[in-house]
């Protein structure tokens, strides 16, 4: 065999031995596998040992060669039991099998070899590869070794690397977990998903409801019955995402504790992948956003206050940031610019109000965002059409750092202040102004009102002297009638008395006497009656029997009522007496009269009743209570035309009538109400359309038993004088004078006549006797009382008899009378002048 040119160790050997005496014999004479076996390996690069024949003898390249250590060259050619005893145990069974056609792999086999001098350890990966020959049996083993002493060793040193960064890791999870500790973190997972091992730390365990002592061998499902129902799906569902599409993993919910609070979580992780794309590991951090949730929940309850506040006050408020942009409203916006806050957040002044208003805005927008507050006022329209004074407040907000991030706006409407002070601006200036005014207006009312007092009490005297009138124009067209015939029979009868005379029968002439005496005495009442009618008077009470009364009356009242209507009396036996004003009860009896007369016009029937009554307060319905008590009824009915329901209500109202003007002064009842107040007592009205009225008027009983003050009528023979008493007369009418004396000259007086003061005085100047001045009140010049009085200057005990016509005087006798004064009134009977001369004369001083 001829040496190559770049012929190794290894060849060089296997030119040098001397093979006929080994066992593959002469190398001449080897088979071609062994040659081309022995090629292979002398050329391979790797570490390559041929053991051949049935010693295995050893044929080794030079990669081999140096793994042989020690054992090379003397190994080369020899049979490898001879050379690796050692290796005994370890290389026998394998032989064997590969002899039988197998092949043996072994890696990291580690070796201990002498080499240099000195055991060395080192580490093979080794196969054995049965050879065949050219009949196919096994005739050789092919050993490669390959040296992986640099592989171990880098093993080795990342086995102590990652020993190291298992601890650094270590460490750094325990760092971790106390950060999380420290913070509200829940804690890391991570999940082989493989094998669905769920590994959590301690505090992420028992938040999800699992013991931390299984935290590291339960399946992801223990985890998930932690979550809330609600959230658990959407869990689920997101993991799967995440792992299907290698997305990051971001999600917060809730988690339900055994105690049944319920804290919020926000987890965050990752899928990792083997290089086959294959999910691997899902790892990830929970952080506890519990805490977090709740200051969110307070904070918007808080934000909702506000707004809720803010949208109560009457103002308008808001909020805007740098760019102008409204980011709170309250609701006052809505009434002016009829944008709700939503509508309003995020847009601008600008936008919200237009160019010319936010114009007006601008220099104060700018001085706001600049950190300065500001206050103006400014006229802006509202959305009703009107135009606003709005009082405006910009209030710049700091941020944290310090910096404007915008400003508050507050806007009050101040309309109507300025309204009001305005209002009171001009009425301040013009207070002087209309205090003058309202002042002359109050004195002209003051005025006015005055005049109408004045006027209204004239109407009043006005119509209460029409009303009088009215009852006297009543009376005078029968009076007069009367009166011809009263005075007819006067005259009648003295006509014939004188004829008599004349003819000496003075015996017959008695019935003529009687006849006058009775028309006189006739018209003498009347005429009473009428002056009593016309006097005015107050009130003067005096004890009165009433049927006497209505009896005096009769006359009147018959000739009041006309022809065509009859009079009827019915007056109760026993009447009780009562205490009144006389003229003012016939004042009203005879008013009642004319309105019963008047209700009658086709005729009919009058009647007047008077009846004894007592009042409990239930038998009549009148205006004011009725005190229980005694009283005397008079009732004045008539069957006319009586009263609708309307006109009796009105009926006693001063100046109601129905009558035409001229003929009813509406003052006829209410004037008899109030007598009946006056008195103590009643009236009370009752009426029917078509069938007739009752006038019904209550006077209290009189109780006292004093003799009525009214003169006993004189009666029997006239006393006669005693001798030598003088009686002055001073009267002016001639026929009256005439009379006087002729009585007096008859009852044996003395006497001095005069028909005036003038001609008396002489007489009463004088010492001439005189025990008695009859005098008439009124006289021409001096009136009687003025004379009495001169006369009593010089006749200081000088007795007074006053005659006179005048009702007046006769009625207020007590002002007028003085110590040994008495009055008697015209029309007089001798009789009673007789006895009142008498009295007085009689009378001592
Ligand atoms: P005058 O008689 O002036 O009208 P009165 O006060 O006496 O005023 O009466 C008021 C009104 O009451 C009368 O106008 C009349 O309408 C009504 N009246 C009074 N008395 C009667 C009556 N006897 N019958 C019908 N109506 C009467
Ligand atoms: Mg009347």
């Amino acid at each position: 065999m001829n040496a190559t040119p770049t012929a190794s160790e290894a060849q060089a050997l296997i030119a040098r031995i001397d093979w006929a005496s080994s066992p593959l014999g002469a190398a001449s004479t080897w088979p071609q596998s062994l040659r081309t076996a022995v090629d292979i390996v002398i050329h391979s690069p790797m570490p390559m040992l041929l053991l051949w024949g049935p010693q295995l003898t050893q044929i080794y390249n030079d990669g081999f060669a140096l793994l042989a250590g020690s054992k090379h060259p003397h190994a080369f050619g020899q049979p490898t039991h001879l050379i690796w005893p050692e290796l005994k145990d370890f290389t026998d069974p394998i032989y064997s099998a590969v002899l039988q056609g197998q092949v043996r792999t072994y890696s990291e086999q580690r070796f201990t070899l002498q080499r240099e001098g000195r055991e060395s350890d080192f580490w093979l990966d080794l196969t054995y590869s049965p050879i065949r020959d050219e009949s196919a049996a096994v005739a050789g083993i092919l050993v490669t070794a390959i040296e992986t002493n640099e592989r171990r060793r880098i093993a080795l040193e990342l086995e102590q690397r990652s020993a190291a960064s298992l601890k650094a890791q270590r460490e750094t999870e325990e760092r971790l977990q106390l950060a999380l500790a420290a913070t509200d973190a829940v804690g890391t997972w991570d999940w082989d998903i493989s094998e669905d091992r769920f590994i959590a730390d301690a505090h992420f365990a028992q938040l999800h409801g699992i013991d931390p002592a299984m935290a590291n061998q339960l399946p992801i499902s223990e985890y998930l019955h932690g979550v809330h129902p609600e959230d658990r799906a959407l869990i689920a569902r997101s993991i799967k995402h995440c792992i299907t599409h290698g997305s990051e993993y971001a999600e917060e919910y809730r988690l339900l504790q055994s105690d049944g609070q319920m804290r919020w979580v926000f987890a965050r992780g990752r899928c990792y992948k083997d290089h086959h794309g294959r999910p691997m590991r899902f790892l990830g951090a929970a952080l506890d956003l519990t805490e977090r949730k709740h200051t969110e929940q307070a904070l918007r309850q808080s934000q909702t206050e506000l707004q809720l506040i803010i949208n109560a006050m009457p103002i308008l408020i808001s909020y805007v940031d740098r760019e102008e942009r409204f980011r709170l409203n309250n609701a006052a916006y809505l009434d002016w610019y009829g944008l709700t806050p939503q509508e309003l957040y995020g847009r601008t002044i600008l936008e919200v109000l237009g160019e010319e208003a936010y114009a007006l805005r601008a220099p104060y927008i700018t001085e706001a965002l600049s950190g300065r507050p500001c206050c103006f006022s400014i006229s802006t329209p509202h959305r009703d059409g009107s135009i606003r004074q709005a009082l405006m407040n910009y209030l710049p907000r700091h941020g944290p750092d310090g910096a404007v991030n915008g400003f508050y706006i507050f806007v009050i409407d101040e309309t109507e202040r300025k309204k009001t002070e305005e209002a009171l601006r001009n009425l301040n200036e013009t207070l002087e102004e209309r205090v003058a005014a309202r002042t002359r207006q109050l004195a002209e009312a003051n005025e006015r009102l005055q005049n109408e007092m004045f006027e209204r009490e004239r109407a009043e005297d006005a119509l209460r002297h029409a009303q009088k009138m009215e009852a006297v124009g009543q009376l005078t067209g029968g009076i007069a009638h009367d009166f011809n015939n009263m005075l007819t029979g006067i005259i009648g009868s003295l006509d014939l008395m004188q004829r008599y005379i004349a003819d000496g029968r003075l015996n017959e002439i008695g019935r003529f006497t009687e006849a006058a005496v009775s028309s006189a005495n006739r018209a003498a009442a009347l005429t009473h009656r009428l002056l009593a009618f016309s006097r005015r008077q107050s009130l003067n009470r005096k004890p009165l029997d009433p049927n006497e009364l209505i009896h005096s009356l009769e006359d009147l009242f018959s000739r009041t009522k006309g022809d065509n209507i009859a009079l009827k009396l019915q007056l109760a036996e026993n009447i009780w007496r009562v205490s009144t004003d006389v003229s003012q009860l016939e004042n009203a009896l005879l008013n009642l009269v004319i309105n019963a007369r008047d209700a009658m016009p086709d005729g009919g029937e009058l009647q007047i009743e008077t009846v004894n009554v007592y009042l409990d307060g239930s038998d009549i319905t009148t205006l004011e209570p009725v005190k229980a008590g005694d009283y005397v009824m008079i009732a004045v009915s008539d069957n006319g035309t009586g009263m609708t329901p309307s006109v009796l209500a009105k009926a006693f109202d001063p100046f109601f009538t129905t009558k035409p003007i001229g003929q009813g002064t509406g003052l006829g009842l209410s004037m008899i109400y109030g007598f009946a107040q006056q008195s103590g007592g009643h009236v009370s009205l009752f009426s029917l359309p078509g069938r007739g009225t009752s006038v019904r008027l209550y006077l209290p009983r009189l109780h006292s038993t004093e003799p009525d003050n009214v003169l006993a009528p004189v009666v029997g023979e006239a006393p006669a004088a005693i001798a030598g008493e003088t009686v002055m007369l001073v009267e002016d009418d001639a026929a009256v004078r005439m009379l006087v004396l002729d009585l007096l000259k008859e009852l044996g007086y003395r006497t001095h006549e005069a028909e005036d003061a003038k001609g008396a005085l002489p007489v009463l100047e004088s010492d001439l006797r005189v025990d008695l001045l009859v005098t008439d009140v009124g006289l021409p010049g001096m009136n009687g009382r003025q004379l009495a009085e001169i006369a009593r200057q010089h006749r200081p005990e000088l007795k007074v008899l006053f005659m006179t016509g005048y009702a007046q005087i006769a009625a207020e006798r007590q002002g007028f009378l003085e110590e040994g004064m008495d009055m008697v009134a015209k029309p007089f009977s001798i009789d009673l002048l007789a006895n009142k001369i008498r009295t007085m004369i009689g009378q001592p001083n």
